[in-house]
């Protein structure tokens, strides 16, 4: 995968002031409880490069091009001010599930389900709830993040769409490509490609395959915003913007690409930063929702030194190796 001009751009990126940091999670997500990675400052503000610890070099190489983006030169122009967000609902109970999404102020919701084997009560009790609080014009999509196999898909998909009272779309239900497609011919329910965009060879096959409905594009591990731009592009699918758990540092590349989508029809996945106990960006800079909506940064932030100094890692074996990862990875651009 060609990363374009980002090892070009690296030379103009101070890595040496680069800084780990460990912010611990709200809510068990993705497995973790600790998120953590690094930032760098740049001629044009500050990078994330937080790729998930089991990825490897290769795969890392891409989430490092965002940050040097962001960090050397910054973004292309918007096309809108802000963007509209869902709320995140994590796998907790159903009361939970209600809070979170009321006290949102998002029309637009995202329930993760399918978190552990013999999950579907609980799944089906949580979209109950979240359409309750949500009203009923409000939209529901979930995520199950590649595990079921194809008639598992089918048989959950029916019974969350019941639940739901109607689903926008189901987020990756399967993990193959040719399984999406099977279960997109079953199901009236719109399917929505992630980790078949993000992780694979050809973003786009996906599209070509008739294997989604939609498109989720997250910037951070596609390369950066205007690799991002292309790709959706080419998919020639509706888009979803979401992010990969990044701080507002890196968030704020994603609500870039948001905000520089020439068409957005769908609320973005871009209300991450309640899931993290902790941020790198001031309150005034932390790109949390008002509204259900997040403004479109005009250019990159700037990381707050003493908030650095707060979520700096505490354990220097960490801090090694993500460095030692930063060097390595940064020999691939
Ligand atoms: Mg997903």
């Amino acid at each position: 995968m060609s990363l374009g001009e980002a090892g070009r751009w690296a030379d103009g990126v101070d890595f040496n002031a680069a800084r780990v940091y460990a912010i611990p999670l709200r809510t068990r997500f993705r497995g973790i409880l600790l998120r953590e990675g690094v930032v760098f400052p740049g001629p044009a503000g500050w990078g994330e490069f937080c790729p998930f610890v089991e990825y490897g070099d290769v795969e890392a190489a891409a989430w490092l091009a965002t940050g040097v983006e962001q960090a050397a030169v910054g973004w292309p122009e918007p096309v809108r001010d802000r963007v509209p967000v869902n709320v995140i609902v994590p796998a907790v109970d159903p009361d939970r599930a209600r809070d979170i999404v009321t006290s949102s102020g998002c029309a637009t919701a995202k329930v993760k389900v399918a978190d552990h084997p013999g999950s579907l009560d609980e799944d089906l009790a949580r979209v109950g709830a979240v359409r309750a609080a949500l009203g009923p014009s409000g939209a529901i999509r979930v995520d199950a993040n590649a595990v079921w196999d194809v008639p598992t898909a089918i048989h959950h998909i029916g019974a969350l769409d019941l639940a739901a009272g109607g689903l926008q779309y189901v987020e990756q239900p399967c993990a193959e490509i040719d399984e999406l497609a099977r279960v997109r011919q079953e199901t009236r329910v719109p399917i929505a490609a992630d980790e078949s965009i993000r992780r694979a060879d050809d973003p786009t096959k996906v599209a070509l395959d008739g294997a989604a409905d939609v498109a989720i594009i997250k910037c951070t591990p596609l390369g950066g915003v205007r690799r991002s731009l292309s790709i959706a592009r080419d998919t020639g699918l509706p888009c979803v913007v979401s992010s990969a758990l990044e701080t507002s540092v890196g968030l704020a590349a994603q609500v870039a690409l948001a905000g520089a989508m020439p068409e957005l029809d769908f609320a973005c996945g871009l209300g991450t930063l309640s899931l993290l106990d902790g941020d790198l960006l001031t309150p005034e800079h932390a790109l949390r929702p008002v509204d259900g909506h997040l403004p479109v940064p005009r250019r990159p932030p700037t990381a707050s030194p003493e908030l650095l100094d707060r979520f700096a890692h505490p354990d220097p074996t960490r801090v090694r190796w993500w460095l030692d990862r930063l060097g390595r990875v940064r020999e691939l651009l």
